[in-house]
């Protein structure tokens, strides 16, 4: 798995955020960069349309933020001097120069924010709730990419230690999960005891939280518990939760949870899956849940109704089915892609699967559309 956390259409950029600066007068400007200079801006957030953090100032502690809603800038700040004070600047010149450090908030904070956003700036309760954030962010809070640039197994320790605590897991940055040796010890923790002691319930919604973890596994040592959770699974899908979701983490999340629903014989996946069906255009998410409910006619049946007209997909969608189906299904779809695309590999492959003659057939075909692409 490869996920970078993808620009969201509301995604504050490097742009959006000069073009604001521009806007605040000079000495503001200049409070804050000393601010800046001084290190004062800590607890760094960032999510979809929105930038938080604490910013110390000389006798108190103050929250600035920023939102983006359509064509509209909103800054507040917990201090009394009219907007735009020198600790939203403060923010706004902290993302400018390094908005890598801006981390998604922190599991710990989003269970604490249980009402709407704007709660979140009545004084003394966002105050407290922003201390669930770690001042600097740890280093698996961060793109791996900028991290401090750690010998691998000194992150394999570190990530040992993740592993045992989940509620530090759950705060893992997605692109440390490019990282093979990471992924693999995720997919390879098996330790029942551990894995069955926070319960399901918070195993459900830690996956919610960062559907990027390949957790699959982990479900597996709840067997037969999955059903009964069925009504909390369905309020995650619906209610998202008060942090704001880029788009393709609001995707994985949909996916994952309607993963836990498709082990459940008696619900209606299509049904569910329909009502997200922004999210599966080529309807392939809908076909693996019929193939992982062991409706095997009914899932090759509703993906034949629903071929995609555009060569490049039909591609996709015959490649998927190869990955899925049983031998003894996936054989016109391997044949298919083979003959659309000129794979050798593909032809090689199907050797095994057909009689010598039907090969040969099939060879004939295939040299007669494609040879004059392999002479050179
Ligand atoms: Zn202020």
């Amino acid at each position: 798995m490869s996920q970078i956390v993808s620009q969201n259409p509301m995604d504050i950029t490097i742009e959006i955020v000069d073009e604001y600066i521009g806007r605040i007068p000079e000495k503001t400007l200049r409070l804050a960069r000393d601010y800046i200079y001084e290190d004062r801006c800590i607890r760094k957030m960032r999510m979809p349309g929105r930038l938080i953090a604490e910013l110390r100032g000389y006798h108190d502690s103050y929250i600035p933020h920023f939102e983006l809603s359509k064509d509209l800038w909103q800054g507040g700040c917990t201090c009394t001097r009219p907007a735009p004070c020198a600790h939203i600047g403060a923010l706004l010149l902290s993302f400018r120069e390094h908005p890598e450090q801006f981390v998604f908030p922190p599991y710990a904070f989003a269970m604490a924010l249980q009402n709407s956003w704007n709660v979140l700036f009545e004084a003394t309760t966002g105050k407290n709730i922003l201390r669930l954030a770690p001042e600097i962010a740890p280093w698996w809070m961060l793109p791996r990419n900028i991290a401090h640039t750690k010998s691998e197994p000194m992150a394999l320790d570190n990530l040992e230690r993740i592993i045992h605590q989940p509620q530090m897991l759950v705060d893992l940055h997605p692109s440390w999960l490019d990282d093979p040796a990471i992924i693999n010890a995720l997919r390879g923790w098996k330790n029942p005891q551990l894995i069955r002691k926070p319960g399901l319930l918070f195993w459900v919604k830690l996956w919610a939280y960062n559907p990027f973890l390949p957790l699959d596994h982990i479900f597996s040592n709840f067997p037969g518990e999955v059903e009964a959770l069925t009504p909390v699974i369905l309020a995650e899908l619906w209610n998202p939760g008060v942090i704001p979701f880029s788009r393709d983490r609001q995707w994985q999340r949909v996916q994952r949870l309607l993963s836990l629903l498709e082990l459940i014989p008696s619900v209606p996946i299509v049904f569910l899956w329909d009502q997200f069906a922004a999210m599966d255009p080529l309807f392939l998410g809908r076909t693996h849940a019929l193939i992982r409910q062991g409706q095997m006619d009914q899932a090759i049946h509703y993906i034949e109704q629903h071929w995609p007209e555009d060569e490049k997909e039909q591609h996709m969608v015959r490649q998927a089915l190869i990955n899925w189906l049983p031998e003894s299904k996936k054989l016109p779809y391997l044949i298919a892609d083979c003959l659309e695309t000129g794979s050798l590999p593909e032809l090689q492959e199907l050797k095994k699967h057909l009689t010598p003659e039907a090969y040969e057939d099939l060879t004939n075909l295939f040299n007669r559309r494609w040879a004059s692409a392999y002479e050179s």
